[in-house]
């Protein structure tokens, strides 16, 4: 009788657990929870202990001493270390209802529309050893689809393009189920890894990626304006040839041209992309537009590159960071009634 009645408390989430970014969702609540997909571990002997997670675990990516180590449990949009990745989510639980009384929750989770059978049972599995009753899966383009409002059950097809942190995924849905899906491993971190080898090679300056996703971020721009405004990064690092602390300046056009590698990876994957498709689809496509979602979206006149790469239109989602997991949120709401966007156990 007690169980039934704490169960009335919802105490079900949805998680976007992302490479770079894991978020959380309760009906009723809305999104409760936005941190780094980051965990710090401290060994002792045998023992492992996690002493931070998220924005805390971030700032002490790439400075810990050697007792203490920072691990990013998903990669390339799967678990990559299981043990952090449990971790991680009981912190998450346990952070979202604080020291409310709840039943064990029902979790909806979403994967890649690429992962694999292996790879989405270790969701699965990390879910319920985090402490989840139940635990549910979606393919993540239809949460992004529901997440940025698009009429999912029609027969037209529509693509989305989602820039994350490790991935970018590319899928093609059409009467609420994917239809092709691609996983490329160049998004957000290998832009950062292309700035801080422009910066390398063009000014003989190391600095680190945290630095160059903070000049990507405010000062970034795909394509740079030609006039209007304009913002210059001085920026500090270690002088690669005489090895002392020095200062550049860079300017918007500097970090389009660093970023024309990664660019062009994600372009070719669009290209082929259209080229797999059905041409009714593609028509469908080219009437559209392509919609973007994911932190990459936010990059400055992405849509501006890519039209002018490929000839599509894009569409950047509302709120691009968090389509996931409001669409997640969504499904989780009316699970009984959206049963068949689950991906079947
Ligand atoms: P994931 O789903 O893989 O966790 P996200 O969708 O959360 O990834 O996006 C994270 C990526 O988006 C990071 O690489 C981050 O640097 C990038 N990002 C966030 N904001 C911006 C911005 N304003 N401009 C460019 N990139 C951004
Ligand atoms: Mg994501």
């Amino acid at each position: 009788m007690l169980t039934r009645a704490l169960g009335l408390v919802s105490a079900d989430m949805a998680i976007d657990l992302g490479t770079a970014n894991t978020l959380v969702y309760v009906p009723g609540r809305g999104i409760v929870l936005e941190e780094p997909s980051v965990v710090a571990i401290a060994q002792r002997g045998d023992e492992r202990r996690v002493i931070a997670v998220g924005h805390e675990a971030k700032t002490m990516l790439g400075r810990t001493p050697h007792k203490i180590e920072t691990v990013q449990p998903l990669r390339d949009g799967v678990i990559a270390d299981f043990a952090a990745a449990e971790e991680m989510i009981k912190f998450f639980i346990r952070r979202v209802h604080k020291r409310r009384i709840f039943n064990n929750p029902r979790i909806m989770i979403c994967v890649p529309a690429s992962a694999t059978p292996v790879e989405r049972r270790a969701v699965h599995e990390a879910g319920l050893a985090a402490g989840a009753r139940r635990v549910y899966l979606i393919e993540e383009p239809v949460a992004a689809a529901i997440g940025a409002n698009l009429p999912i059950s029609e027969t037209r097809g529509s693509m989305l393009l989602d820039i994350g942190g490790g991935t970018t995924d590319i899928a093609v849905l059409s009467m609420g189920s994917v239809m092709y899906a691609r996983s490329i491993r160049t998004a957000g971190n290998a832009m950062d890894e292309a700035i801080v080898n422009y910066v390398r090679f063009k000014h003989h300056l190391l600095i680190g990626t945290s630095s160059a996703e903070v000049i990507k971020r405010e000062a970034g721009s795909a394509v740079p304006k030609s006039n209007g405004e304009r913002i210059s990064i001085h920026l500090k690092g270690r002088d690669l040839q005489r090895g002392f602390p020095t200062e550049i300046t860079l300017e918007p056009e500097d970090i389009a041209e660093a970023l024309t590698l990664p660019i062009q990876q994600i372009v070719s994957g669009i290209r082929q992309a259209l080229a797999d498709v059905p041409p009714e689809i593609v028509a469908d496509i080219y009437e559209t537009g392509i919609y973007l979602t994911g932190g990459g979206a936010l990059l400055e006149r992405i849509d501006v590159r890519l039209l002018n790469e490929t000839g599509v239109k894009f569409r950047i989602a509302d709120d691009p960071l968090r389509c996931v997991v409001r669409g997640t949120g969504k499904v989780l709401e009316q699970v009984d009634a959206m049963a068949d966007l689950l991906i079947k156990p």
